[in-house]
């Protein structure tokens, strides 16, 4: 059974893609935008983001079946605070936040008996955030990791259905091995090209313009990451913290490790390391989780 009435709090990337996704599967549900401020609400009217665009939390969740979080992490348990009372019973809740543990502990206090909170996360993004961010196709093929924690199973089947209608596989996950796994995945690499694009920074005033104008692939794509929102990043490190942490601990012995065997010219290791983590990236690509077309940095998007 498809949701009739589905609810975005949050117009940013993530929502305007479910909505144009949800267009795609060529779904019938009226969908409800709230987003806080006026020039976001503007945006999504003039590009026809959603059926209706409200100002009000209340109104925008009253008559929903499905209401998605789609805010930064550190936002979505006040905004829930001042949502849950209009939210019906029967209705199902569920976030899209890269973060799951904290969200739990920020929303599950607020969800009113009869309501279902199914938390989620869809492994799609882009570094561009705002309503204009959005497209049909980013969840194709890409998982989306449900954290129910003993949610009713039939309001889990029924948001599983709907990730998959617009294009995502679906798997379950317990909410504390989805953080570490995320930040191994997902989290570190991006605090490494933070780091990385501030070293370069700090060179590029050494060495003027020759950081930008001869930055190879490997720059490239540390530079398109440490693009991404800050806000959503900044809640992100603050909320899974010590699985974070603890990636980063790890990081900086085989870093140690890496940088001892250049020290002492073991090649040797550092060829049996190259081996191993090549195979992990046709692992990937066998996945089908990204492509081995080349672009040397080139494509747009
Ligand atoms: P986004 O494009 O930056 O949009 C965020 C939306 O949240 C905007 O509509 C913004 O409103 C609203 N917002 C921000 N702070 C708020 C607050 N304090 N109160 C009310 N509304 C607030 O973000 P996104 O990329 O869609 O990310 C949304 C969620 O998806 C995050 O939790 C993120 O962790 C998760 N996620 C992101 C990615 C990714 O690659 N981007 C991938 C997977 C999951 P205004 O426009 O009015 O400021």
């Amino acid at each position: 059974m498809s949701y009739e009435r589905v609810t975005f709090l949050g117009l940013g990337l993530i929502a305007s893609s479910m909505f144009w996704a949800m267009r795609r599967a060529g779904m019938r549900a009226h969908v409800t935008g709230y987003a806080r401020s006026e020039q976001t609400r503007a945006t999504a009217r003039e590009i026809g983001l959603c059926d209706t665009v409200c100002d009000d939390l209340a109104s925008a969740v009253r008559e929903a079946d499905l209401v998605v979080l789609c805010l930064p992490v550190g936002a979505m348990g006040a905004v829930m605070a001042e949502a849950a009372p209009n939210i019906k019973p029967g209705a199902t809740v569920t976030d899209v936040g890269s973060v799951k543990r904290a969200v739990i502990e920020a929303v599950a206090p607020h969800i009113a008996p009869g309501v279902y909170f199914v938390p989620g996360h869809p492994l799609a993004g882009t570094e561009h955030s705002g309503p204009t961010a959005g497209f049909a196709e980013l969840f194709d093929n890409r998982w989306c990791l449900l954290t129910p924690n003993g949610a009713d199973t039939d309001a889990v089947v029924q948001l599983s259905s709907y990730w998959q209608a617009l294009g995502a596989k679906v798997e379950e996950m317990d909410p504390d091995h989805h953080d570490l796994v995320l930040a191994v995945t997902s989290h570190a690499p991006h605090l490494i090209a933070y780091t990385m694009v501030g070293v370069a920074d700090d060179l590029h005033r050494v060495t003027n313009s020759e950081v930008i104008n001869f930055s190879a692939t490997g720059f490239r794509d540390f530079t398109r990451i440490a693009a991404s929102d800050p806000t959503m990043w900044r809640d992100v490190f603050l909320t899974n913290k010590d699985a974070t942490l603890e990636i980063l601990g790890r990081f900086t012995e085989e870093l140690f490790a890496l940088q001892r065997a250049i020290r002492t010219g073991d090649g040797e290791m550092l060829h049996d390391y190259f081996t191993r983590t090549r195979a992990i990236r046709r692992g990937i690509i066998d996945a089908g989780q990204d492509t081995d077309a080349p672009d040397f940095g080139r494509k747009k998007s």
